[in-house]
C-alpha cells in the first residue's frame, strides 16, 4: 500500500517510523514501510490499505546523500560494464552523468554498495500506467505519478502506452506526454509514446476497446505524430487488416512498427517483417501461438533474426517454461522485458478501468469480467527477479530490461547501459535481485 503525500511534513524518518511535524499525520506513525523522495514530494509505503488517502501539508523534505546534482561516487560495486559483464569497480557521476569507471575512484561523496550489483537503470516501454494513474488519463499529473511512481521498482526511462481509445482522448494522452518531455517532472524521464491503438484487428483485440478500433490510416497516425512533437517511438499494427501494407511503408520511417493483436498465420507475419516490421508487442499475447505445422506468428518471430519480442514476464501472462524457452530461442539481443502494467499496479486489488473498460484485479491479476487479461499488474523490477528466478540467464535478463528496449526505441545512445557519457541511471540489487537502491539522473531517488 502507498500513500502519495504531497509536501508532507517530515522532518525526520527512523526506523520506519514519522516524527516530528509528522505528528500531524499519527494514523500513519508505524505504518510506514518506505519512503521515496522525489523532489519536493515523497511517496510513503505504507503497511494498510485503509492510509489510501491523500495527505497534505506543507514541509521540507530532509536532503540525501548524492540528492543533490553533483559530484557521487558509487563505490565497490558488482558493475554491468557496456558488455553486461560484471566488474567490480566504482563509477563516479558528474551533473547527472557517468564521468568515469574505474578502480578506486575518489574526490567526491560517495555510496558504498559492497556486495550489491549495479545494473542500469530499467527501461518499460510498454506501460499504460501504475499507482492509480493511466496514459488515457490525459494529463501531465497522471503521466507524472507514474514517472514518481516507477523508480521505486528500478525504472528510470519508460514510455506511456495508449490503447484503444476515442481518437480524442489518445491526442489529449500525446500532448500530456510531449509536455512531460519538454518539461521532465521528478521520477523517471518520459523518452516518447507507445501507442498501442487503434490500428490493431477487431478480431484479436484482447482487453483493447473494439469500437474505438481504426483501420490502418498513415494520415492519422501522421496528425498524433504532430501532436506528439514527435516523440511517438513505436507504432502497433495488425498486419492482415486491409491497407495495412500501406500502413507499414509510409510509418517505418517516423518510428518502429509493431506487429500486435492480429490473427496473422505465420506467412502473413513473416511478410510484415519483410515489409518494415522490426517489433512484436507482447509476444505471444492476442496472436497466432506456434504448433509443430502451424507455425504462427509466434513462429514467425522465432524464425525472424531481425525482430525483436516484448515479452511480458510476471510468470501469469506466459508460463515459466514458455519464458526460458522463449529467451533462449530470440537469443540476448532480441528479447524486451516489459510490464505492459495498468493504473492498478502498485496498489492492492481492486476495481479499475483500462481503455474505457472495467478491470477487476483479484490476486494481482488483472481480468476484464469476461476473463481475458487486461494489462498487468507488475513492474520491471519484479520481473526481473521473476526471470532470474526462473532460470534465464542474468546477463540476458538485465540486457533485456535496459539496452535492448533502449534500442528499440532510439535511446541507447543515452541510456541503457553503463559507459561514459550515458545518464547516469542505475538500479543498485542485492545478491537475490531485490531492489536497494535507484539512481536516477546521478541523484539516489529511491532507496530500501
Ligand atoms: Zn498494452
Amino acid at each position: 500500500m502507498q500513500i502519495y503525500a504531497e509536501n508532507l511534513c517530515l522532518l525526520s524518518h527512523r526506523g520506519g517510523t514519522l516524527s516530528g511535524r509528522g505528528k500531524r499525520f499519527p494514523a500513519l506513525r508505524g505504518n510506514i514501510r518506505r519512503l521515496v523522495y522525489i523532489g519536493r514530494r515523497a511517496w510513503y509505503h505504507c503497511m494498510e490499505d485503509k492510509f489510501q488517502a491523500d495527505c497534505r501539508a506543507s514541509l521540507k523534505i530532509k536532503r540525501e546523500k548524492g540528492w543533490v546534482n553533483g559530484k557521487m561516487i558509487v563505490k565497490n560495486g558488482k558493475v554491468f560494464d557496456e558488455n553486461f559483464d560484471l566488474k567490480k569497480t566504482d563509477v563516479s557521476v558528474r551533473n547527472g552523468r557517468i564521468a568515469e569507471i574505474g578502480p578506486d575512484l575518489g574526490g567526491g561523496e560517495s555510496l558504498d554498495v559492497s556486495g550489491l550489483l549495479v545494473a542500469p537503470g530499467f527501461i518499460d516501454i510498454h506501460i499504460h500506467g501504475c499507482a492509480g494513474a493511466d496514459t488515457g488519463d490525459g494529463t501531465r499529473e497522471a503521466i507524472s505519478a507514474m514517472a514518481a511512481h516507477l523508480v521505486t521498482n528500478g525504472v528510470t526511462s519508460f514510455c506511456p502506452t495508449t490503447t484503444t481509445l476515442p481518437e480524442e482522448t489518445i491526442m489529449k494522452a500525446l500532448a500530456a506526454a510531449r509536455d512531460c518531455v519538454e518539461r521532465p517532472p521528478e521520477g523517471a524521464a518520459v523518452r516518447g509514446v507507445d501507442l498501442e491503438g487503434p490500428f490493431i484487428s477487431p478480431r484479436r483485440a484482447g482487453a483493447q476497446k473494439s469500437e474505438y478500433i481504426r483501420k490502418p490510416d498513415a494520415g492519422l497516425f501522421r496528425r498524433m505524430y504532430e501532436r506528439s512533437g514527435g516523440i511517438i517511438k513505436l507504432v502497433d499494427i495488425a498486419p492482415e487488416v486491409e491497407g495495412a501494407d500501406e500502413f507499414i511503408r509510409e510509418v517505418r520511417g517516423y518510428c518502429r512498427v509493431s506487429f500486435a493483436h492480429s490473427t496473422a498465420d505465420y506467412d502473413q507475419a513473416k511478410r510484415a517483417f519483410s515489409l518494415g516490421v522490426t517489433h512484436v508487442t507482447h509476444l505471444f499475447n492476442a496472436m497466432t501461438g506456434l504448433s509443430h505445422r502451424a507455425p504462427g506468428a509466434v513462429g514467425a518471430v522465432f524464425d525472424s533474426g531481425g525482430v525483436a519480442a516484448e515479452i511480458i514476464c510476471d510468470g501469469f501472462h506466459i508460463h515459466p517454461a514458455v519464458l526460458r524457452v522463449a529467451f533462449r530461442a530470440l537469443g540476448e539481443d532480441r528479447t524486451v522485458v516489459i510490464s505492459d502494467s495498468m493504473r492498478a499496479a502498485g496498489l492492492a486489488d481492486g476495481d479499475f478501468d483500462l481503455g474505457d473498460q472495467m478491470v477487476r484485479v483479484r490476486d494481482g491479476h488483472a481480468l476484464l469480467p469476461d476473463g481475458t487479461i487486461a494489462g498487468s499488474t507488475t513492474n520491471l523490477g519484479a520481473e526481473v527477479k521473476n526471470l532470474v528466478g526462473f532460470g534465464v540467464p542474468v546477463r540476458q535478463v538485465i540486457k533485456s530490461a535496459t539496452i535492448n528496449p533502449a534500442r528499440e526505441i532510439g535511446a541507447d545512445r543515452e541510456v541503457g547501459s553503463i559507459a561514459v557519457g550515458k545518464r547516469a541511471d542505475f538500479t543498485v540489487l542485492d545478491p537475490d535481485f531485490n531492489l536497494r537502491y535507484v539512481i536516477e539522473n546521478g541523484r539516489i531517488v529511491f532507496r530500501a
